[in-house]
């Protein structure tokens, strides 16, 4: 019979095996810190079986400079004021965000959503592809993650995260006690760009309403942005991922933290690390806004 000690050992394996035994160092200094991500990231991987990823990384993305300056991350102080008004008035706030015209107003499922994306097309990639990757797991999730857009894999199958940065995904969520039927998982884009470009400036724009009406009806208390457009298009900000992880951004009162896109994490695995930083510090507001 197992031990809780054992239990115990099979969990730290189990997190050192994805994210590396620094994990359970002690946190050094900011400067620290910092010297040891300048090193790490000099170290290139260039397996060409990753080249061949179904999902494109975005590497580019994530550390590239963005057009305009960073903004501020949201000072503590207006995402407490923020999140001190009602869950009610948060909910019907983020309903708003969608356009006055659109049917998805008068819509009070997600079932009706999904099936009304099926069968439009508010873009020219809504009509190449194979599927529509509209979201899957819990309609009540408490915690929602949110993607770029599908890769090959999610498209062939109509669902989002289901290639092998997908199950990189998955494991990071259990790694802090999420298995993934309990989470909301959903994109910016619901259809796949063609060889996996960034998505454009015109498509958020036309999607994003999808993924507002999603976040009103499963109502999360917490969200998850992986990958930097991931972050900026939701939050409406131009910004990069090293300005923007690390700390909460306010979406109308929900508390928003961004973090490396999982398949970034798979080219350079120094950036697991930070990562696993900032999902830990997703799971204890989680814990705490679910108390
Ligand atoms: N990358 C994303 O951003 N979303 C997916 O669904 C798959 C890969």
């Amino acid at each position: 019979m197992p031990t809780e000690l054992d239990d115990i050992r099979a969990a730290f394996e189990h997190q050192i095996s994805l994210f590396g035994p620094r994990v359970f160092e002690e946190r050094g200094t900011a400067e620290q810190k910092e010297h040891v991500e300048v090193i790490d990231a000099t170290i290139e991987t260039t397996d060409p079986v990753e080249e061949e990823l179904a999902v494109d990384d975005k590497i580019e993305e994530v550390e590239s400079t963005p057009a305009e300056a960073a903004p501020e991350a949201a000072p503590e102080a207006a995402l407490e004021a923020a999140t001190d008004t009602s869950e009610a008035d948060v909910y019907a706030r983020i309903a708003q965000l969608i356009p006055g015209d659109s049917p998805m107003v008068g819509m009070r499922t997600l079932d009706e959503v999904s099936a009304w994306v099926a069968s439009t097309e508010l873009i020219e990639l809504d009509a190449t592809r194979l599927n529509p990757v509209f979201g899957v797991g819990n309609p009540e999730a408490d915690l929602m993650v949110i993607g770029e857009a599908p890769g090959a894999d999610e498209d062939k199958k109509g669902e989002p995260f289901v290639g092998r940065a997908g199950q990189l995904l998955t494991k990071i969520l259990e790694a802090i006690g999420f298995p993934r039927e309990t989470v909301y998982i959903a994109n910016i884009l619901k259809s796949r760009p063609p060889g996996n470009r960034d998505p454009l400036p015109e498509e958020i724009r036309a999607h994003i309403p999808i993924l507002h009406k999603q976040i009103s009806l499963i109502r999360p208390k917490v969200i998850l942005c992986v990958g930097r457009t991931s972050g900026t298009s939701l939050l409406g900000i131009q910004s990069s991922l090293k300005d923007m992880r690390g700390t909460f951004h306010d979406y109308h009162g929900i508390p928003v933290m961004v973090t490396y896109h999982p398949a970034a994490l798979l080219r350079n695995p120094n950036w697991k690390r930070p990562t696993w930083e900032d999902v830990q510090i997703l799971r204890a507001k989680y814990d705490e806004l679910t108390a």
